[in-house]
Parts: structure tokens; C-alpha cells; sequence
């Protein structure tokens, strides 16, 4: 350790004299005063900036704060909502001017902090009650996963292209008379819509936005980011418009969830870093930022003031914005305790909130055993009477079904190496609770998907994988996995677009490339075409999906065969109900006998809630397919 981290941050003496767990930090407006609250207990000196703008100008007035318990500096003042604000902090480093970490909402790129009547800012009816259906287990949600700029940033028609308003329109149709935008999401049927970054984030400039960014670089973790609303100056405008998109995808029966990236910041000093040097991220022996994430300033969540800012946040977020979920980015980076303290603080809040994250192996930055990874996350219980407890992202179904996410020409089960790659797929059914891969998890609380942000999207993987096969074919194959994912125990989770065999010209990593690249194309949206045929197919899945107990069953008992001609076989009991699947992931049709009779409920062109017909004896699972049946225990 250098000198410069020896504050022995670690020690009881620290933590008795200042851990602070009170509910108060932040700029708390009260009638046409504000209380101003931040901790800094190594500063010798911290000065409140009021600024009447977020951005230009200089401050009208700077005043002393009183360092008060526990290392919290505090004053109030007589202003009120609308009052831009910073912190000039003087410590062993120097004296900078930070943005207050609990600020909840700031000025244009997030450079001030602003003090906001946030009670204001709530759309008519927002604190009623939610059209969205309370989950009972993580596996009943369907989760579409999204960025914000994607979904209208080529949706000709909406007046809001690129930001959150736009999930407020409905009635929107594409150059083919087809539904697009929020009503397309009803149609298609997913319970919830997974949004990339939403908070301030860094790397776009909010007065132009004419670069893109998938968000990843956290500015202000409590403040809606700029480039989204209309309005980046006024900090009220993000706020309000945030909770519009909110309130209207409530409104269509949708849940939101918000992806969360407390495990690094856009730079390494940061706000944090200025108002109590060297506390908040992990260092090399030799004083330099651990970068286990890539980003260069890895966090520290076992810090106890850090994790309870992350509690804290994500809390506010679920409680403030109603949002329905949150999914945490490299989440293995951060240790089970302070996941544990983000479980309580959400569920607390709302008891059926779904919370996920990567649950990746990340280098040696926490002890591993403490690692909030896939193979320690049994650990969380859920807490009170929550739904569940923390699930993790399921990579062994993702590259088990289509192939390694490392190697562009890697296959799995559905495209052309299926006996490599069983093991993986029926791990993946059974919801992660199999063995032969070191990890499991309890009640399916497991992401199964094929395609996320990241990597290829699944026709691009398809296209390089399969590079000799007819488009049919692919589709297919597509389909086959789609059926797969949406039988299997645990949440099914897809990219916007894979049901739409999105493409991305084979961009493997498109957090800064070009609008054209990420913004969802709506005009594939044509009768007829295979798109829109893949589209109804997804469609159908999901309304199967919603419509048997059995497949959301988080203790429903799976049971996979090599049966009779080498189809795969998928017995699924519970809740009164079974389910037979037969899966054929070779190219040529294979016979199977049922030995009784069942009702077919979906094939590999058609899928829905109604039964498609009543089968016994010998049938045909046609190539790249798969045949899914019930019936009555
Ligand atoms: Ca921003």
C-alpha cells in the first residue's frame, strides 16, 4: 500500500466512527428549503456551488458546509427545485468539484446535480395501480431486451425518434401498414422490456447526440440520461419523460427493467473519487485502478459506503420510477454481500421485482468465494417475501444452442452440432440445476437466451456459422432454438430483433458504431417475408409459453431422452400438467411414436395458445423442428 491509500478505510475504527446508513444523503428539498447531505469524512473542507442553470455561467452563490456525524457534511439553504448544484471538495488531492453521487437529476451532461420536486414530475396515475401482473416466480417473465435509441431511431413515423417518448406512442405503423413501436410490443407479447443503460451516462454529448453509445460509462447513477429526452438542459425534462416511457409501457400490461452498471465509472476520477479519494474502487498493490471489467476502475462494492450506494440506488430507481426489474452489469465483480443488501433494499420495495445479472467469473479483484458469480449465487436467499432471489445470465444454453460466442464459425445444437453440444441444451431445460457444468441455481432463476447486446446477434451468428445454408434453413434453425428457449425452465430472453432475424452486417461488439448498425429496422416488418413469418413464430412461443402453467412451473421436473430415431426427447411435469417436446435439430425428418394420445401445440411453423390437433402413434418431426405436445397428468 502507498501512503495515499492508507486511510485504512478497512479498519473497525473507520467503520465505527463513519458508516453512515441514514436514508437522507442527496439534496432534499422541503417547502422552499434544501437540505443538502454528502458524505466525505476525509475532506477538510466542502463547499456548496448554486448555480440557477445545469449548464454556462457561474455560481450565484458558494457557502461552507458543516461537517456533522459521521463524516457527512451537511447545509440548508433557502432554494428550491430547479436549483443546479455542486461540490467544491478539498482533500489530500487537491480541491475539485464534484456532482453530488445521490444527485436525481442534473444538468446538461450531467455536469451539476439538480435539487427536484420529484413528486412533480410524475405523469397522471403513476402511483396507481399497475397494469403490469405481479410475478409469483422469475420464470413467468418473457424479457425483450432493448436500447433506448434502437427502438425508434429508424421508426419513420414516431415523432420521437431516439428517445423515451417514443415508447409512448401508439398507433404506429411502418411503410407496409404494419403495427410498429409499443403497439408491435403487445402484439408480439413479452411481459417485459429490458432497457439498455438508461442512467447518465457519458460518452454522448447530450446538446447534439450525434454520436451513439450503448451507455455502459456511468456518469450519475440516480439521473435519467440526457440524450433521451427532449429537453437535455432542463433536468426536470429527463425525469418527467422517463417516467412517461415508463408509464405507457405499464399501461400496454409491460414491465420495465433497467440495466445497472455499478461495477466501474466512465472515468477513474470521478465524482466518488473526488469527495473521498481512493475509497470507492480497487487498487493494485502497487496503487493503481484494478480493471478486472476492462474499463479501467473496477469499484468497490465491499467498500460498506459503496454498497450501500448501490442499495441505495437501486432501491430509489425500483421505488421512484416503479421500474419492474433490474439486471446487473459484470456482477461478478461485485461481492455477495453487497448483492445480498441490493436484493434486500429492492425487494423491500417491491417484493416482485426480477433482478439478474452477469454472473461471469471475474479476475481476482474479490476473493472468489465471494464472488456474486453463476457458481456462488446460490448464496442470495431472497428476502422477506420476495419472488426470488437473484438470477444469473445462462451462457452454457446461450453457446450450447448456437455455438460459441468466441468463434464466429463455432456451432451448437441447432446449427449443425448438436451431439457436442446436448449436455448444454439440457442443462439449459432444466433451468441451470443440472450437473457436469460446476454451477447451479435454485427455482429456475435463470436468463436463458441465444443472442443479448453483446456478440453477434443470432441470424449474423447463424450467417457466419452456417455459411453453405439456404436462408430456409437458417430460419429454421432460428426457429428451433426459439422453441427451445421458450420450453426450457428459467426466464426466456431474446434481443430486439432476433425475432426479427436482426442483423447487424456482422458487428460483433456495436456499443459506438453507427445508428445505421444498431437502430432496430422497422421496415422488415413485411407480410410475407421470412422476418415477419419468424416474427409470428415467436409470437405463437410466447402465447404457448403464457399459456401452460407446466413451462413456468419453477419446480416443474424436466426430464431429456435420445429417443426412439435420435430425436430428443423433453418430458415436462408439474402444476397438474405435462409437457412432451421432440426435438429434431438434424436436417433430415425423423419418426417418433407417441404411446399415447396428445394434443399438439406447436410445430415448427406454428405455435399459439389453442391446440393445432390431436396425435397418436407414429409422427414426423421435420428437419431444424420440433414438435411440442401436452396433456393431463
Ligand atoms: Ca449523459
Amino acid at each position: 500500500m502507498t501512503d495515499r491509500l492508507s486511510h485504512d478505510f478497512d479498519s473497525e475504527a473507520f467503520a465505527a466512527a463513519y458508516h453512515y446508513d441514514g436514508d437522507d444523503l442527496g439534496a432534499t428539498p422541503v417547502g422552499d428549503r434544501t437540505t443538502f447531505k454528502v458524505w466525505a469524512p476525509t475532506a477538510s473542507r466542502v463547499v456548496l456551488n448554486l448555480f440557477a442553470e445545469g449548464y454556462g455561467g457561474d455560481a450565484y452563490r458558494r457557502v461552507d458546509m458543516t461537517l456533522a456525524e459521521r463524516g457527512v457534511w451537511t447545509h440548508t439553504e433557502p432554494c428550491g427545485s430547479g436549483t443546479y448544484y455542486t461540490y467544491s471538495v478539498t482533500t489530500a488531492i487537491g480541491t475539485h468539484e464534484a456532482v453530488d453521487p445521490y444527485a436525481r437529476s442534473a444538468g446538461l451532461n450531467g455536469r451539476r446535480g439538480m435539487v427536484i420536486d420529484l413528486v412533480s414530475t410524475d405523469p397522471e396515475g403513476f402511483r396507481g395501480p399497475s397494469a403490469v401482473r405481479p410475478l409469483q416466480s422469475y420464470t413467468e417473465a418473457i424479457i425483450w431486451e432493448v436500447h433506448i435509441r434502437d427502438f425508434s431511431g429508424k421508426l419513420a413515423s414516431s415523432k420521437y425518434r431516439g428517445k423515451y417518448l417514443a415508447f409512448t406512442e401508439g398507433g404506429l405503423v411502418n411503410e407496409h401498414g404494419e403495427s410498429v413501436g409499443l403497439d408491435y410490443l403487445k402484439q408480439l407479447g413479452v411481459t417485459h422490456v429490458h432497457l439498455l443503460p438508461l442512467f447518465d451516462y457519458a460518452s454522448v454529448d447530450e446538446a447534439y447526440a450525434d454520436t451513439f453509445n450503448w451507455g455502459y460509462d456511468p456518469l450519475n447513477y440516480n439521473v435519467p440520461e440526457g440524450s433521451y429526452a427532449t429537453d437535455p438542459y432542463r433536468g426536470e425534462v429527463r425525469v418527467r419523460e422517463c417516467k412517461q416511457m415508463i408509464a405507457a409501457l405499464h399501461e400496454a400490461g409491460i414491465g420495465v427493467i433497467m440495466d445497472m452498471v455499478y461495477n466501474h465509472t466512465y472515468r477513474a476520477d470521478s465524482s466518488f473519487h473526488k469527495l473521498v479519494p481512493y475509497y470507492y474502487y480497487r487498487y493494485t498493490a502497487d496503487g493503481k485502478n484494478t480493471s478486472a471489467s476492462g474499463c479501467g476502475n473496477d469499484t468497490a462494492s465491499e467498500r460498506y459506503m459503496f454498497g450501500k450506494f448501490m442499495a441505495d440506488s437501486a432501491a430509489y430507481w425500483v421505488r421512484e420510477y416503479r421500474l419492474d426489474g433490474l439486471r446487473f452489469d459484470l456482477m461478478g465483480l461485485h461481492d455477495l454481500a453487497a448483492m445480498q443488501r441490493v436484493e434486500a433494499a429492492v425487494h423491500a420495495v417491491n417484493p416482485h421485482a426480477i433482478l439478474y445479472g452477469e454472473g461471469w467469473v471475474m479476475g481476482a479483484t474479490v476473493d472468489g468465494s465471494k464472488q456474486a458469480n453463476q457458481y456462488e449465487i446460490h448464496e442470495i436467499r431472497p428476502t422477506g417475501n420476495a419472488v426470488g432471489g437473484i438470477a444469473v445470465f445462462n451462457d452454457v444454453i446461450r453457446d450450447g444452442l448456437k455455438g460459441s460466442v468466441f468463434h464466429r464459425e463455432g456451432r451448437g445444437y441447432i446449427n449443425g452440432a448438436p451431439w457436442d453440444n446436448l449436455g448444454r441444451v439440457i442443462f439449459g431445460l432444466g433451468g441451470g440445476s443440472g450437473e457436469g457444468f460446476g454451477w447451479r441455481v435454485e427455482r429456475g432463476e435463470v436468463i436463458n437466451y441465444m443472442s443479448a447486446h453483446d456478440n453477434l446477434t443470432l441470424w449474423d451468428k447463424l450467417s457466419f456459422s452456417c455459411a453453405g445454408a439456404e436462408e430456409w434453413r437458417r430460419v429454421k434453425m432460428n426457429k428451433l432454438g426459439a422453441a427451445i428457449l421458450m420450453l426450457a425452465k428459467g426466464t426466456p430472453f431474446f434481443q430486439a430483433g432476433e425475432e426479427l432475424l436482426r442483423t447487424k452486417d456482422g458487428d460483433e461488439n456495436s456499443y459506438r458504431s453507427t445508428d445505421e448498425v444498431n437502430n432496430l429496422d422497422w421496415s422488415t416488418l413485411q407480410s410475407g417475408t421470412p422476418a415477419y413469418e419468424t416474427m409470428c413464430y415467436y409470437r405463437g412461443l410466447i402465447r404457448m409459453r403464457r399459456a401452460l402453467p407446466v413451462l413456468t412451473d419453477p419446480h416443474a421436473d424436466v426430464d431429456c431422452a435420445v429417443a426412439q430415431n435420435g430425436v430428443t426427447a423433453v418430458w415436462i411435469a408439474g402444476r397438474g400438467e405435462r409437457v412432451l417436446a421432440l426435438l429434431n435439430p438434424h436436417a433430415e425428418p425423423l419418426t417418433y411414436v407417441l404411446s399415447e394420445p396428445y394434443l399438439l401445440v406447436a410445430d415448427g411453423t406454428r405455435a399459439g395458445d389453442t391446440p393445432l390437433a390431436e396425435e397418436s402413434g407414429p409422427v414426423t418431426v421435420d428437419g431444424h423442428s420440433v414438435r411440442i405436445y401436452k396433456s393431463k397428468i
